[in-house]
């Protein structure tokens, strides 16, 4: 790339408009000249490109979200080349792309600034955290050594204490000049770390962008968002986090696969972070072809809960026929409300929801200490967030809920049930997942989980394994920086 940047000065009102991944449309026009833009391609700040390509086949791929079928391309008449005009109908969602256009943005290399960044962050990690954290902070620093990014997986336990060990290496990234995207594929978890990041850092321009949240293009350096927003930068980031990267859609979804790796640089560091990665990511990890570092430990050095199964008969029948739910466990919640411990408690499908919440507000009336303290969410509620932060802040004791709420929430003392565990949405990873929302607090590690079930799966039994499997190891090492 030429750049010369002695007799080129940037403008940084056109380094704001610009920043992520914008369409070249009348907008744009309206507030920069084409001379203006033109002087900034030449001099290797600002790129335009097309906005589909071809792939190999001759087929037409979106630039913004991989898209690549030809059923989810409409055309329209497109008043601005006068043509019926290709347009992508699978991220229309975020405004039309179509076969005329022209993508436009900022290069971010070339304005890394490096800069002093204030970590606001006072707790201790673990020694296990620390190291894990250092490992990572070195693959920043060979990063902006100029020996290239690769890819990393921290592989730690729910309740391991993932964020703090972030803040060292990204510290490191921000120090360097690098704009940091940490990406998810759950709003829940968004919300849930924008602030932690925010307050950890409190120099630094930070964003949180998930779908409804009303920031556009934000300037930030350091990004938070779903792997969906992700799709609104192209080769932007040189430091890529991918929070629970196996988590459906992420793992389904190649077009969400496909944005993340588009907004990172080509010679990006991309981190994983999950607590159960895919069989592959595993794979590659163990053979050493991928780097990584293990925390089987939860930060507050006590063992994750290991479930209880229990049999509950044909909860389903009960519930559906008679309203009622399995004597076992109204006898467990009851034990918990009584403890006052909040309480998770999942069903496998939305559409039980309503039954079980009716069957449990007959019977629990007694034992809740207002009907506000009970709820029930799944993933299409408008109310999801603010019943979120309800039980998070204890006005909910009891929450019904379905598996989207099974990760990156954290609160403390909670006890986690499940009423249908032998369904088959509730595979070994999902099980484990649930289960590491309990005794997240280090004042009160001994978290409650019950698996109620109606038929033992192989699933079930592999979950406890792997949680006991943890539980036995220490600390191991793997990083093959070589
Ligand atoms: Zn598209
Ligand atoms: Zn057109």
């Amino acid at each position: 790339m030429t750049r010369d940047t002695s007799v080129f000065t940037p403008d940084s009102a056109l380094q704001r408009l610009l920043t992520g991944r914008k369409l070249l449309d009348a907008e744009v026009c309206r507030k920069v000249t084409r001379e203006e833009l033109n002087a900034h391609i030449d001099a290797g700040f600002v790129q335009v490109s097309p906005a589909f390509e071809r792939n190999a086949a001759g087929k037409r791929i979106c630039g913004r979200c991989g898209n690549e079928e030809a059923r989810l391309f409409g055309s329209y008449p497109c008043a601005h080349c006068g043509k019926e005009c290709p347009y992508c109908r699978a991220c229309i969602m975020m405004g039309r792309v179509s076969e005329c256009a022209q993508f436009v943005g900022w290069i971010p290399e070339s304005v890394y600034q490096p800069r002093t960044v204030l970590l606001a962050w006072e707790g201790t990690l673990t020694a296990a955290q620390a190291q894990a954290a250092r490992k990572l902070a070195a693959q920043v620093e060979r990063l902006a050594s100029g020996a290239g990014g690769g890819e990393f997986l921290v592989w730690a336990v729910c309740g391991a204490g993932k964020t703090e060990m972030l803040f060292q290496a990204v510290r490191e990234a921000l120090a360097s000049g690098f704009p940091v995207m940490i990406a998810t594929p759950r709003t829940d978890v968004v919300l849930e770390l924008a602030p932690r990041f925010a307050a950890a850092f409190p120099d630094t321009v930070t964003a949180a962008l998930y779908g409804g949240a009303d920031e556009r293009f934000p300037q930030a350096e350091l990004v938070i968002c779903t792997t969906h927003q992700a799709m609104r930068y192209r080769r932007h980031f040189p430091v890529c986090i991918i929070d629970e990267v196996d988590a459906f859609p992420f793992s389904a979804d190649e077009k969400l696969t496909h944005a993340v790796s588009e907004a990172a640089t080509a010679d990006a560091l991309t981190v994983y972070v999950t607590a159960t990665p895919p069989r592959d990511m595993q794979q590659a990890a163990a053979s050493g072809r991928l780097p990584h570092i293990r925390i089987p430990r939860r930060y507050h050095g006590h063992d994750l809960p290991v479930p209880t199964l229990c049999w509950a008969g044909d909860w389903h029948k009960r519930l559906r026929a008679r309203g009622r739910v399995p004597p076992p466990l109204l006898r467990w919640l009851r034990t918990q409300l009584a403890a006052g411990r909040p309480v998770f408690l999942f069903l496998p499908r939305v559409a039980l929801l309503d039954d079980a919440a009716a069957a449990l507000v007959r019977a629990l009336a007694a034992d809740l200490p207002s009907p506000d303290a009970f709820d029930h969410v799944h993933a299409a509620d408008p109310g999801r967030t603010d019943k979120v932060a309800r039980f998070r802040s204890g006005a909910i004791r009891l929450l019904l809920t379905t598996t989207i709420l099974e990760r990156g929430v954290t609160v403390p003392g909670v006890q986690v049930a499940v009423l249908g565990a032998e369904d088959a949405i509730f595979t070994e990873s999902a099980l484990v997942q649930i289960a590491g929302r309990a005794g997240r607090n280090p004042a009160d590690p001994a978290g409650d989980v019950i698996f109620f079930h109606h038929g033992r799966t192989a699933e079930m039994a592999c979950a406890v394994r792997h949680i006991k499997a943890m539980n036995a190891e220490t600390v191991e090492m793997n990083t093959h920086l070589d």
